[in-house]
């Protein structure tokens, strides 16, 4: 009986543990493991390809999370209100894209500083909602810009797979996405792009998820978080 009971308790120490961790934490690259439960992010938006994939999404009932940049939005504002109001997640993906793994200059705390803020603030002043999702172009993930993103309430979302950006054979790019869908994948796709890859294959890859039994949710509901 107190061997039951000792292992009770450590039971919940650790379990106490592991929540306290998780919750510390505020940087993902994916999803849980052990729910099928997938998520489709669009980067870099919004552009030419916005519209379009919203088309799809639609078409297919699927919620998607769209990580945006300031000096965007500002020329398209239409195109933001109907992701928002096709009841998609918005996110905050910087300002002017700044590769943060090249920029060695001293200011560099408050550019990071900046570059959220400013997208906050563009996306406030359209939606007036406060974004709580951030991911850093070319998925910086340096424990500078993480420190930042968590003083301003933010959590840091990288991807699990993403290459609809390269210059390769559709098929293959297509077989790629398919051979990563797994529990818990996060998919990096982009609405601004030099190729439409992403349009090419992202009606049959949304089929090929449901047909498989996951569910296609936002970065919130995959990871549980809430506005902060
Ligand atoms: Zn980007």
């Amino acid at each position: 009986m107190e061997k039951i009971i000792k292992k009770i308790i450590l039971f919940f120490v650790v379990s106490c543990i592991h929540t306290c961790y998780l919750q510390a934490n505020n940087f993902y690259a994916s999803g849980p493991q052990n729910i099928k439960k997938i998520s489709l992010t669009f980067d870099d938006g919004p552009g030419e390809n916005t519209l379009k994939i919203l088309e799809i999404l639609k078409k297919k009932k699927v919620k998607a999370t769209f990580f945006m940049l300031g000096c965007n939005i500002k020329n398209n504002s239409k195109i933001i209100k109907k992701v928002f109001d096709d009841g998609h997640e918005i996110a905050n993906h910087t300002y002017k894209h700044i590769n943060f793994y090249n920029y060695n200059k001293e200011n560099k705390i408050t550019i990071i500083e900046n570059e959220i803020l400013s997208t906050e603030k563009v996306i406030k002043d359209i939606l007036n909602i406060k974004t709580f999702l951030v991911r850093f172009p070319y998925g910086y993930s340096k424990q500078d810009a993480i420190k930042i993103a968590k003083k301003y309430n933010y959590h840091v979302i990288n991807w699990t797979f993403g290459i609809d950006w390269k210059q390769m054979d559709i098929n293959k790019i297509h077989d790629e996405y398919k051979r990563a869908i797994k529990n818990g994948s996060i998919f990096l796709m982009h609405d601004v792009s030099k190729n439409n890859n992403v349009l090419m294959f992202l009606e049959k890859f949304i089929d090929e998820i449901i047909e498989s039994g996951y569910k296609i949710v936002t970065i919130s509901e995959l990871l549980s978080l809430k506005n902060v």
